[in-house]
Formats: structure tokens, sequence, C-alpha cells
């Protein structure tokens, strides 16, 4: 039997109820071909395990500089500093550092691992009518492994979704359609130039994915980030509105109001956060935004009210 490549997964999220219907089991994969700038989860666009670090646990005892094989930590005038580019993820410095200051980001999991970390939920997905959930990062760039994971599921019965941003060579996408039954796929804008501006690649693969899905019988919810100041002008949701009636009338679409919740971790992947100065947007916003839309003859889900805050 041919061996099968491990996924890497960052995180399990049980009894989740956002992402496909009924009480959901979403397993997070790791790496994404995007770098939005308004990214919740940074976590996940590293394709490899990475250390997060809380400054502000840490007593600076300086036991995680001792533990470190490749020297990639060292602590300067006050500071503790990683060099992550010589940093394997190993996490010997996670398991000395008693502070609980460091956790590591990513593990490799064969299929029946991840199985067994999950089968435990079968009793709530089969009373709510729910299931697993593929998001990420970007569950297609590891396109063997997610193949494999959602067969597993649907041969045991299992209703599956995955969550997409469409920055994938089509096969990768079209292999998987025969054993989803939803796909939640994330589109920022219709604009190539603002795409690139704003995630560091144009959108025009992830357009015609979007273009190819909407046109063949897969259910498909179209969801969108609304981030105030980059993709909620009139002329953006316009662009949306059409693009998707056109493609498929009816298509079912729902706004994300952006939110700030993931500031936190880029400070603990060294990293800093882009859009300072952008607040969530408010309520008149996501209902003047819901107006434009609603002349395109839609499914309109209504935006989680209380995400935006
Ligand atoms: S072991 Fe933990 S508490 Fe000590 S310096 Fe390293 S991160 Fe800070
Ligand atoms: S994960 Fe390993 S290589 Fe990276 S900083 Fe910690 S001890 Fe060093």
């Amino acid at each position: 039997m041919k061996r099968l490549s491990n996924g890497v997964i960052f995180d399990i999220e049980h009894y989740a109820i956002h992402d496909g219907p009924g009480i959901r089991t979403t397993v997070f994969m790791k790496g994404c071909p995007l770098k939005c700038r308004w990214c919740a989860n940074p976590e996940s666009q590293n394709t490899q395990p990475e250390i997060l670090y809380n400054r502000n646990l840490c007593t600076l005892c300086g036991e995680c500089v001792q533990a470190c094989p490749t020297g990639s930590i060292s602590i300067v005038a006050g500071q503790r500093l990683l060099d992550r580019r010589s940093c394997d993820a190993c996490s010997r410095c996670v398991d000395v550092c008693q502070q609980d200051a460091l956790e590591i980001c990513g593990y490799s999991l064969d299929l029946q691992s991840a199985w067994n970390r999950i089968r435990d939920d079968l009793i709530f997905w089969d009373r709510s009518g729910g299931g697993v959930t593929l998001s990420g990062g970007e569950p297609l760039m590891q396109p063997e492994f997610t193949l494999k994971f959602l067969d597993f599921c649907r041969q045991n019965k299992v209703h599956t979704v995955v969550e997409t941003c469409g920055q994938v060579p089509e096969e990768h996408l079209r292999s998987i359609l025969p054993v989803v039954d939803i796909v939640l796929f994330d589109y920022k804008t219709a604009s190539p130039d603002k795409h690139k501006q704003h995630t560091g690649v144009s959108n025009e693969q992830i357009t015609r994915n979007l273009i190819a899905l909407l046109k063949g019988p897969s259910e498909v919810l179209v969801r969108m980030p609304l981030v105030p100041g980059i993709n909620d002008s009139m002329e953006d949701l316009m662009a949306v509105g059409d693009l998707l009636s056109r493609t498929r009338p009816g298509a079912k679409f729902e706004l994300l109001p952006y939110h700030r919740l993931g500031e936190g971790k880029y400070e603990k992947l060294g990293r800093n956060y882009m859009l300072k100065e952008v607040t969530p947007p408010t309520l008149d916003l996501l209902e003047a935004a819901m107006d434009v839309l609603s002349g395109y003859g839609l499914s309109l889900i209504t935006p989680r009210i209380g995400d935006q805050n």
C-alpha cells in the first residue's frame, strides 16, 4: 500500500457552529498561499510548525537558551530573541519553559491519528446534522492528505465541509469535490490589483476557480470578509454581486465582519499587525453593504451580529 504523507495541523476545534451546518469539528491545517493583512489566524500561514512566544509570561530565566540545540534563542538587553531562520521547531524550549510562555504551533498527524482525535464527536455530528470541516490555512496546500481525509470521512458517512481561499491548482480543487458536501469559498475582492495589494497575490486563479465551481453542481457558500477601507466600497460590493449573480443566480453569500481577535498572535509570532488603524465595521456599514448586495438576487446570509465588535 502506498504510504500517505501526514497532514500538518495546527488546531482542532470541537463543537464549532460557524463552519457549516450543525455542530462540527473543525480541523485547521497549516499553510496558506495568501498573506491577508487582516488574517485572524496568522499562525496558519507558514506551512511548517513554529514557535509562539508570550512575552507577558516570560521571566527571562534563560532555560530555553540552554535547551536550544540550534542556538536560535538569545537574551539581549532584557529581551528574549528568537532567530526563526535557524529554529527547526524541535520544541525543546517549550518542554523546559516552566512559565508556559512558549508553545509549538503545528504538528504532523497521519490519517488514523487525525481521525482518532475527532471521532468521539461523532455523536454530536449525528444528533445535530453536523460533521467535519477542514479549514486553515488552506487545506488544499496539502492536497493528498485533504483528499484522503475527506474520503475517509465520507466512507464513515460523516458530512464534510472544506473552507478554501481558492488560490490552488484547479485540479486539486476538482479532486475533492466528489467527497465534499459543501465548499466554503472565501473571496476577498473582485479587483486583482487590490487583492495583490492586501493579500500578496492577484486573484486571477481564485476567480477562475470560483467561476468553475459555481458553474458546476457543488453546494458552495461564498464568504467575504468585510474590511472597512479595503473592500467595503459600493464599487467593491457591486463587482462581487455582479460576478456571483452572473455565474450562479441565487448563489449563497455571507459577509464576515472584520474583527481583531487575532491581533495578539502577531506579536507571539514576532510579526507586526498591519491593520492597526482599521476598526471593525459598524452595524450601519454592514446594513449598507447588505443593501447593495440585495440587488443581485443572491441568497444572502445575515452577518453574525456581534462578530464586528
Ligand atoms: S524558558 Fe520560558 S520563561 Fe524562561 S526565558 Fe525561555 S520563554 Fe522565558
Ligand atoms: S523549537 Fe527547538 S530550535 Fe526552535 S527555538 Fe525552540 S529549542 Fe531552539
